[in-house]
């Protein structure tokens, strides 16, 4: 059976973990290798700050916090997207406004944001669907001219870009996911971006449970107290060892998964070619950081029958999201705002298939084949 994701490994990460409980006997959030990881995020990111987190919900969590959001507050997101990117705001008492997708890049429509704006809105969520960026320019035009933040889902997004520009760093804040499906990865885990430095002292009593520890530990202060709310956001220093290894082999990861992408991309130009399927679109702007590779095919019947045709030959394919307004909770929370275009209708025909760190040549290869046979034609 080919699986669908297997978390990466690059095989130094054992080395860390070990020496984080032989070596450091620090177990706990904040050890040494969390603090490794956030001067690497702080060096290899243009940011001021990055927060190791235990996940990218988190992140998105401390975010909203940060953006004060508050009751009856509306944030505009895409439908298409995972549930942590509602919940972390339906927890502060937002309300969801839904906004349709780009069909190319399955990404918020930027010329729609506008016209969802009301004098409740705070927030804008974009979402960087399989790590391509969204029209950044646009959407921070609208959150200056409405007074709004961008805090940037960017869970999918590590080493991608737009014109340029890392993706998590081009809005107020941004969220970032190690979880173990994402390309690099820490079990369960994440970051928060940001450059603010007026965000800098509450964020650290946010993710230390309300109290200012951080403060205490850099002799600040002489003993620390509860000054705000807060919760429990640091990971466990084994995660951030994990990830530490990875992130030294960061290059030699995200290369081989644009292989696989580019094999794909080409092996898939024919079919694409014949109208049988389409390919993901990197607009120019965006820059490829190779997170998913999916197909879109006619409609939601022939995904069907293909997904179960590849899991006979033992490939495991699987669809995407389920759009957000369509679940109980999306109704509750949310609601829709203009046409459903794009947002269900394409999240239907999407299908996505095997990508992580080290699938075998062989593999892809014989992915591509069947993917042919399905449609009676040879590669
Ligand atoms: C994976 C993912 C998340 C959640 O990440 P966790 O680290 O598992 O909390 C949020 N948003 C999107 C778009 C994701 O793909």
């Amino acid at each position: 059976m080919i699986d669908f994701n297997v978390p990466p490994f690059v095989g130094n990460e054992i080395k860390y973990v070990e020496q984080a409980i032989k070596v450091n006997h620090k177990l706990c959030g904040d050890g040494p290798f969390t603090k490794k990881c956030r001067k690497w995020m702080e060096e290899n990111f243009p940011v001021n700050y990055a927060f190791l987190t235990t996940s990218c919900t988190h992140a998105l969590e401390m975010a909203a916090l940060l953006c004060d959001v508050s009751e009856g507050d509306e944030v505009i997101m895409p439908s298409y997207t995972f549930v942590s990117t509602a919940d972390a705001f339906v927890q502060r008492g937002a309300r969801i406004v839904f906004v349709d997708i780009r069909p190319d890049t399955m990404n918020l429509d930027e010329s729609l944001i506008e016209d969802a704006v009301t004098e409740r809105t705070k927030v804008i969520v974009p979402v960087h669907y399989a790590g391509v960026a969204c029209e950044m320019d646009t959407i921070n035009k609208i959150a200056e001219k409405y007074d709004l933040k961008v805090v940037e889902d960017a869970a999918q997004a590590f080493g991608a870009s737009y014109k340029g520009k890392a993706l998590g760093t081009i809005g107020d804040f941004g969220a970032l996911s190690f979880h173990e499906t994402k390309n690099l990865s820490m079990g369960e885990g994440g970051a928060l971006l940001f450059d603010n430095p007026d965000f800098h002292e509450q964020a650290e009593i946010i993710r230390e449970k309300g109290t200012n520890r951080s403060k205490f530990f850099r002799g600040q202060i002489d003993k620390y107290t509860w000054v705000d709310y807060g919760s429990s956001y640091l990971p466990s220093d084994l995660n951030a060892a994990y990830l530490w290894g990875e992130f030294l082999a960061a290059d030699q990861i995200q290369s081989d998964r644009l292989k696989s992408w580019e094999l794909y991309h080409q092996g898939f130009q024919n079919l694409a070619d014949r109208g049988l399927v389409e390919r993901p679109v990197i607009p120019d702007y965006a820059s490829n950081n190779a997170h998913m590779y999916y197909l879109k095919v006619r409609d939601v019947q022939t995904r069907a029958r293909l997904l179960s045709f590849l899991k006979e030959k033992g490939i495991l394919a699987v669809f995407h999201y389920i759009p957000l307004h369509s679940a109980p909770a999306g109704k509750k929370f949310g609601r829709f705002h203009g046409e459903d275009r794009y947002t269900t209708s394409e999240s239907e025909r999407l299908l996505r298939l095997p990508m992580y760190y080290g699938l075998t040549q062989e593999d892809k290869e014989y992915i591509i084949s069947c993917v042919y046979a399905f449609f009676g034609l040879h590669m």
